[in-house]
């Protein structure tokens, strides 16, 4: 890649006060960070890996796993370490990458590259809870960088839920597997409803810690861990229901939880109704 580009890109990431040295959580979409021409999906990575390499920094991505919502335990998904994240080409670039190191957790791994990433990983397994990364992340003082995303997705908000135990409101926690080597895992913590995060977002503005940039051609935004961390506990432990949506079919919101479980049998119907007449 042209030296001149990537130049252009190190000095947007110092816009966004993400620096070398840093520890950071990354979601990047990549055709909306921008094609690089000829380039392979290794290539994303390695942008990256120049950057934080030089200062002694981390960079992380999601890298989850499915999770089946099931009475029976039969066909569950399967996890070892070595399935393919549902959260993106730019996660599963990372996987491929001989200096990248994975989390054990079943459903809600973490990849992550540079001088932290070994220690950053250790013992996030199926005993933690499943956003115990975040954690992590906070006390590294760490940021988070979302580049190009679709709509508006949190920071780190899931710990928040977790950390008040917001879980508990889920009745379908109890059926949530994953089939591991040797033992089925019960995933017992599952996180809300992403759909409303945004709402958050006028209070990142209103507390200054919200940056927005780009990155190569990539929407970005970052903040630091902590202060959403802060943020959103505040906002959340005074009104738990803030992060509920208005779609009449999110399954989260309308059907999971203890207090929605009398509308099971319709949604049940509906889906079957759907399937005959699709
Ligand atoms: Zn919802």
């Amino acid at each position: 890649m042209l030296d001149k580009k990537k130049f252009k890109i190190y000095r947007q990431l110092e816009d966004l006060l993400i620096f070398p040295s840093d520890t950071v959580l990354i979601n990047l979409n990549i055709e909306k960070f921008g094609l690089l021409k000829d380039q392979k999906r290794s290539d994303y990575v390695n942008i990256f890996k120049e950057y934080f390499l030089s200062g002694g920094g981390t960079f992380i991505a999601l890298a989850y796993t499915p999770v089946a919502v099931s009475i029976t335990g039969r066909n569950l998904p399967y996890f070892d370490g070595t399935q393919r994240s549902y959260t993106g080409a730019f996660a599963n670039a990372m996987l491929k990458d001989s200096d990248s190191y994975r989390s054990s957790h079943p459903s809600n791994s973490v990849v992550a590259i540079g001088d932290k990433a070994k220690d950053f990983v250790r013992n996030l397994d199926e005993n933690g809870g499943a956003y115990d990364f975040c954690r992590r992340l906070i006390e590294e003082d760490g940021k988070i960088l979302l580049t190009g995303m679709d709509s508006y997705p949190g920071f780190i908000t899931h710990l928040v839920e977790q950390d008040l135990k917001l879980y508990r409101q889920y009745w379908s926690r109890f059926l949530m597997k994953v089939q591991l080597k040797d033992k089925v895992f019960k995933r017992l913590d599952p996180g809300g409803c992403s759909r409303s995060f945004d709402k958050l977002y006028k209070e990142y503005i209103k507390h200054e810690i919200l940056r927005v940039g780009y990155v190569n051609e990539g929407y970005s935004l970052s903040i630091s861990a902590k202060e959403s961390y802060d943020i959103d506990y505040k906002i959340i432990s005074k009104n738990p229901n803030i992060l509920r949506c208005s779609d009449s079919e999110c399954s989260t919101c309308r059907f999971y939880r203890w207090k929605t479980i009398h509308r099971v049998p319709f949604f049940v119907l509906r889906k079957l109704v759907k399937r005959i007449f699709k």
